[in-house]
């Protein structure tokens, strides 16, 4: 009996088996490369690859076997049967086929074993049949044991060939692939082989049709030949598409790298890639973030669940930054096809700047651009929440109102730059002495409040004023501001109210009271405060229909030459016959005339009545008629004066306005444009009420006044206080210098008088030479001819 198995090493020509095995290599890794190929594709050119790959496949399994038959010479007889030679390749590729086309069913995960295991049949099946188809002297006997081996070798190994292959992307698994199939097709041609033994029986004839063994030679090296040119083209075409994807995915880097937002590719919550800009957002390179799980840098776990049940929504959350700080930031989320397999796509978009504008906005909307200091409505609201807890926790809260005495002055002066700068030092210098539950806020101008929680009795609330006061008076804090003066309001709830107007407002009339009471101090709001607010905005309210209803009328109060004791003219006075109240002062409405501005009305009448009055004498004696600050400043005082002469026919002469020093200071140069407007009308100008305001002699000297008229605090103390007297003898010096006549107002006793005859005053007014009365009282003045100021002819003082 002849082995075949004891024939492997001696009967094989060994340089045949290394081909062999070689062939079989090679058609292996085609058989691979060509399934991948079918695997990556789908529908007709899946089923086109499949072919090609089952022809590979199949006729490398087939090469193999015959190969090795011609390697193996048993040195008897011997030739191979057509039609079943041909019929093993048709049938390996048919099984092979099969089997190929099951591993790449989709979504299965046996289907590369399965697929596998029918390649294994496959193999087995070309054996048998091969050696069916070998004819030979003598019959073949099979050891049945080792052939069921064999065949389990084969479809294992198939198995674990096609899995492997198609298993990773990488040439690794390629090759796996590969090498296991060539030990599937190998191992079990030897181990099939070794179960066949030969017995040389002479009586059995070679049919003549069978292939001589030199034919096989060039079928199988033709087969070969294709296996090889199949392989080849596998690995090109292999070749041209990882260039091709590796172009594609080139340019989808470039494209998602031009993105200004962050992009993320991600699958099953891992990170595939990211672009330029994402890495550049979180601060890393952008290999860093392959395979890294989405969680790193998303720090909310339940994003990834929110952005796929709100699909194509914007969804706002934080990113993580290589730093640790969280990042604010807009995603959305699509679905995207990648390599064949479902993707997402995350955008990212930066919110920092878009946050930090928005804080800016808010920040706006709550702060005074100038102070950095909360507005009104922050306050408000501050004020409207600390309110009720203040009631829950059964404490107080002040509100201090904080007016800058003087500040209009101040801008008036030396410009609005430097009255920023007032309110700026006011801001720190305040703000430096609060403490923490404290706010302070602009409200507007030169107003300011201070919201004080938390006190434990209203005395807490002075000292703060307090402390402020002295803050604001101290000028080191380098801001080149010197002392700040300011009044303060205070308001306490519940004492006072409980209501965020109401107790805005008595902290408004208790800083109304500390500016009437002498300025840089504080007041509690008192309820008769109340009183006297709602007073005062009832006289406002009458004021306004004064002039209509006739209820204003003017007096006239005589001056006069001190050496002669001539009268040389009448200063009109304003009075108010309220119908309810009675007689009200001038030193009353006028301010409020003035704050509301009635008093452009009011004065206008008053010229005209004054005028009219006037160019009715008989007398053409002077007409000194006050003119207050808004009156100066409004843009039609010179013409309505023109208007008004020309209207009563008085001699502009005749005419003299009183003017205050403090209503010149509001705007220097408008003012002296308008002085010198009406000195050109032929109008006479005094200064009124010399020594209370800025008593500066420079104003003196750039106004165009005819007259100084020295205040009557000065007159009324010459005697008891030495300071005053002083000031009256220097005023008389100053209108003697600059060449203008000094009138003293107030005169009421002959001690006055007397000092004032001593130090050679101009001209006198005041009770002792007549108080202001109506007109009518002085007919023998304006009206009578030979009255006392016929030239010359000096009477005398006359006491009206
Ligand atoms: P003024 O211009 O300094 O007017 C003089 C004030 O001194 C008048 O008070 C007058 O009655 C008062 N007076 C005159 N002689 C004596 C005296 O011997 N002793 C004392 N104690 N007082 C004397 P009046 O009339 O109450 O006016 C107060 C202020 O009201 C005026 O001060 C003036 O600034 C303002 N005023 C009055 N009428 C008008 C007006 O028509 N227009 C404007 N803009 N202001 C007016
Ligand atoms: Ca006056
Ligand atoms: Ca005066």
């Amino acid at each position: 009996m002849f082995r075949v198995y004891s024939g492997i090493v001696t009967a094989h020509d060994f340089n045949l088996v290394v081909l062999a095995i070689v062939i079989c290599a090679l058609a292996s890794f085609a058989a691979i490369n060509l399934l991948r190929h079918a695997h990556n594709s789908s529908g007709r050119t899946r089923n086109i690859w499949l072919g090609v790959a089952a022809i590979s496949t199949g006729s490398g399994i087939w090469a193999t076997h015959f190969i090795a038959m011609l390697s193996f010479s048993p040195g008897i007889p011997s030739g191979y049967n057509i039609v079943l030679t041909i019929g093993s390749l048709l049938a390996v590729i048919l099984l092979t086929g099969a089997g190929l086309t099951v591993s790449v069913i989709p979504n299965q995960r046996a289907a590369p074993y399965a697929g596998g295991a029918i390649v294994g049949t496959g193999i087995a099946a070309m054996y048998q049949l091969g050696m069916a188809a070998f004819e030979i002297q003598g019959t073949i006997q099979w050891d049945r044991t080792l052939i069921a081996n064999s065949l389990l070798l084969a479809i294992l190994a198939s198995a674990a060939a096609i899995a492997a292959g198609l298993r990773g992307k990488s040439f690794k698994w390629k090759c796996y692939g590969a090498l296991l199939l060539t030990l599937a097709i190998i191992s079990h041609h030897f181990t099939a082989l070794g179960a066949a033994s030969i017995v040389p029986d002479p009586a059995i004839a070679i049919s003549p049709l069978a292939i001589p063994t030199a034919w096989l030679a060039v079928g199988v090296a033709a087969s070969s030949f294709v296996i090889i040119l199949l392989a080849l083209a596998g690995a090109w075409l292999d070749n041209h598409d990882r260039r091709r994807s590796e172009l594609e995915t080139d340019r989808m880097q470039s494209l998602a790298d031009a993105a200004v937002e962050g992009l993320v590719l991600s699958h099953d919550n891992k990170i595939v890639t990211v672009n330029n800009s994402f890495a550049q957002l979180i601060g890393y390179p952008q290999e860093q973030f392959v395979h890294a799980d989405l969680a790193t840098y998303f720090p909310d776990t339940d994003l990834h669940a929110k952005l796929l049940s709100t699909s194509g929504q914007l969804i706002e959350t934080e990113l993580r930054h290589r730093d640790g700080a969280l990042l604010p930031v807009e995603v959305l989320l699509r679905a995207m096809e990648y390599a064949g397999r479902p993707h997402h796509v995350i955008a990212v978009r930066d919110l920092r700047a878009r946050k930090e504008a928005e804080r800016h906005i808010r920040y706006l909307a709550h702060h005074d651009v100038l102070t950095s200091l909360p507005n009104r409505s922050h306050f408000n609201s501050r004020l409207e929440q600390e309110i009720p807890l203040a009631q829950n926790r059964d404490e107080k809260l002040a509100v201090l109102c904080l007016d800058l005495d003087r500040f209009k002055e101040v801008n008036d002066l030396f410009g609005h730059a430097a009255g920023d700068k007032v309110l700026q030092a006011v801001a720190s210098r305040v703000t430096a002495v609060l403490g923490e539950r404290h706010m302070m806020a602009r409200l507007g101008g030169d107003e300011f409040a201070i919201l004080m929680p938390g006190l434990a009795h209203p005395s807490a609330a002075g000292r703060l004023a307090e402390k402020i006061q002295e803050a604001l008076r101290d000028g080191r804090d380098g801001s080149g501001v010197e002392d700040i003066s300011c009044s303060i309001g205070i308001a306490v709830c519940p004492d006072d109210a409980i209501d965020r107007q109401e107790l805005l407002t008595h902290a408004d009339t208790a800083l109304y009271r500390a500016k009437v009471e002498g300025r840089a101090t504080f007041r509690f709001f008192e309820a008769k405060m109340g009183i006297e607010v709602r007073d005062r905005r009832e006289l406002e309210h009458d004021l306004r229909h004064a002039t209509m209803r006739g209820e204003l009328k003017l007096v006239y109060q005589p001056q006069q030459d001190l050496q002669s004791g001539v009268v040389s003219g009448f200063e009109a006075l304003l009075r108010w016959n309220h119908p309810l109240r009675g007689a009200i002062s001038p030193a009353t409405f006028i301010p409020i005339a003035e704050e509301t501005g009635a008093i452009l009305e009011i004065g206008t009448w008053v010229l005209r009545e004054a005028c009219r009055e006037a160019a009715s004498w008989r007398q053409p004696l002077m007409i000194a008629v006050n003119v207050s600050a808004v009156q100066i400043h409004s843009a039609n005082l010179v013409q309505t004066v023109h208007q008004i002469l020309l209207e009563t026919g008085l001699s502009p002469g005749r005419l003299e306005l009183e003017i205050t020093e403090t209503a010149l200071v509001r705007d220097l140069n408008r003012a002296l444009m308008t002085l010198r407007q009406i000195k050109a009308l032929g109008i006479r100008i005094a200064m009124d009420d010399f020594g209370t305001g800025y008593s500066s002699l420079s104003n003196l000297r750039a106004f165009p006044f005819d007259k100084i008229k020295i205040d009557r605090s000065f007159i009324a103390s010459v005697h008891s206080n030495e300071q005053a007297a002083t000031i009256v003898r220097a005023v008389l010096g100053l209108g003697r210098g600059l060449g203008l006549p000094v009138l003293a107002e107030g005169v009421e006793t002959g001690d006055e008088l007397e000092f004032l005859q001593g130090e050679a005053c101009d001209e006198v007014q005041g009770y002792l030479f007549g108080r202001p009365s109506a007109i009518t009282e002085f007919r023998e003045l304006t009206h009578d001819d030979a009255s006392s100021h016929d030239r010359g002819a000096a009477t005398g003082i006359k006491v009206a």
